[in-house]
């Protein structure tokens, strides 16, 4: 008797595991596509080679030495703002340059030599070329607002941005490691760089003083950490003595654009001030590279949670695969996916707006394919200051609050009751 039961045991422990491994191997084939197609997406670590080439031509175009292009301070001054620099580096013909030079006189431009390097290592027109050099298409865009966000009427005080109960931006700079194309306040970005007077910033700290509501302060730009350690050490022990701040934050390209910004000295500044977050624009896996991970390591050790807000791009990550590819690797240099912008119709940048369906689409290929920690929220920004607006796939397709019919990440319709009292 008990003998044939442990044997009816064993065959129904066998055909559970049948059940199991068949899953498994359905669920292995869910993501066969991007299996195949990840050898095609390379990240910032797989183009060494060619960004060590690159690197080696910018140094002796600039005549410059390795130690100074460890040097953010050499980075940003020999920014590369002129078409006979990229002529010296690339073979691009004459109507390029020409339209480069076009463009920059009304879009202003300026590229870190890393971030050139990089650029040349991901190809002219690849994706990260794209985020920095003029196109032509800048100027061809008649269409577009200057201010879609409607910043301009969301300024309590001076520097300040507030279009939200309990937090708000304070904006301390236009300056910028490199001008991305795409950017979404290209009207502040001028042709001189302006770091806010101390006068502003002290009437922006009084306005945060005197609204206790405000627990959460972000400072940003522009390219916040382009202050300096000093100024970026004032203005953080001045939050920090606001009892009511919770947390600060910090906007920041510069772990993309400009990774030797993050020194052993501005991390000494950063790690007396906890809690901070830095949130940064990873829009690539071309970007994630050894010295990307360097500066991420570096802020990571002095205390700092990182995320990231992609943005929405055509042509540049428009795609689910590269996305997750973006996605994976910030994970393994312990950035947090957080949001994916989609991009808003500044005039000069319609080249690089996607429709709503992309967005929806990467969301929809990211969610039970992956991590959770590896789906960021998709964001449109309501006009006229009215906020970030989160974009979801639909997965309810029924509800009557006590039953509801789910979709599933795979696509399965499924009913499900609420126990609950009504
Ligand atoms: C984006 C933004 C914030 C921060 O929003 P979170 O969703 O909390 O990251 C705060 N203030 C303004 C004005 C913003 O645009």
């Amino acid at each position: 008797m008990s003998v044939n039961l442990r044997q009816e045991e064993v065959q129904l422990e066998s055909k559970k595991r049948l059940i199991a491994l068949q899953r498994a191997k359905e669920l292995r084939s869910r993501i066969d596509g991007y299996l195949k197609n990840k050898a095609n997406i390379p990240s910032g670590f797989e183009v060494q080679e060619a960004y060590q080439q690159a690197k080696h031509k910018l140094l002796q175009v600039l005549q410059a030495t390795e130690d100074q292009w460890h040097d953010w301070h050499w980075q940003m001054a020999n920014r590369i703002s002129d078409v006979t620099v990229i002529s010296q580096l690339l073979n691009l013909d004459a109507a390029e340059l020409q339209a480069v030079q076009r463009v920059g006189r009304q879009y202003r431009w300026a590229v870190s030599p890393y971030y050139m390097a990089l650029a040349m290592a991901g190809g002219i027109n690849g994706p990260v070329w794209r985020q920095a050099v003029p196109s032509i298409e800048e100027v061809q865009d008649r269409s577009g607002l200057e201010d879609p966000m409607g910043e301009e009427f969301t300024s309590p005080a001076p520097a300040v941005t507030r279009r939200y109960p309990d937090r708000l931006i304070i904006n301390v700079t236009n300056q910028c490691a490199m001008y991305c194309r795409h950017c979404q306040r290209r009207r502040n970005i001028g042709e001189l760089d302006l770091h806010k007077p101390r006068k502003i910033l002290e009437a922006a700290l009084q306005y945060v003083r005197e609204n206790k509501e405000i627990r959460d302060v972000l400072i940003t730009g522009g390219d916040a950490l382009l202050l300096s350690d000093k100024q970026l050490d004032w203005l953080l022990s001045q939050l920090d003595q606001i009892p009511h701040v919770e947390i600060k934050r910090i906007g920041t390209r510069t772990p993309v654009t400009l990774p030797q910004r993050i020194t052993p000295e501005l991390c000494a500044v950063l790690e007396k001030y906890p809690p901070i977050y830095i949130n940064t624009q990873f829009n690539h896996p071309l970007e994630v590279t050894p010295e990307a991970k360097k500066a991420c390591d570096m802020l990571i050790k002095a205390g700092v949670v990182l995320g990231n807000q992609a943005v929405l791009l055509k042509d540049i990550n428009n795609d689910p695969d590269v996305m997750k590819r973006l996605n994976h690797k910030l994970l393994q240099i312990r950035v947090r996916p957080y949001y994916i912008f989609h991009a808003k119709a500044v005039k000069g940048t319609r080249h690089f707006i996607t429709g709503v369906n992309d967005g929806i689409n990467i969301m929809e290929q990211l969610r039970g394919y992956t991590s959770g920690l590896a789906v960021p929220t998709y964001i449109i920004n309501a006009p006229n200051g009215y906020g970030k607006t989160p974009v979801l796939p639909q997965y309810i397709v029924e509800n009557h609050n006590t039953h509801v019919t789910l979709r599933t990440w795979e696509k399965r319709i499924i009913p499900y009751n609420v126990k609950c009292k009504q």
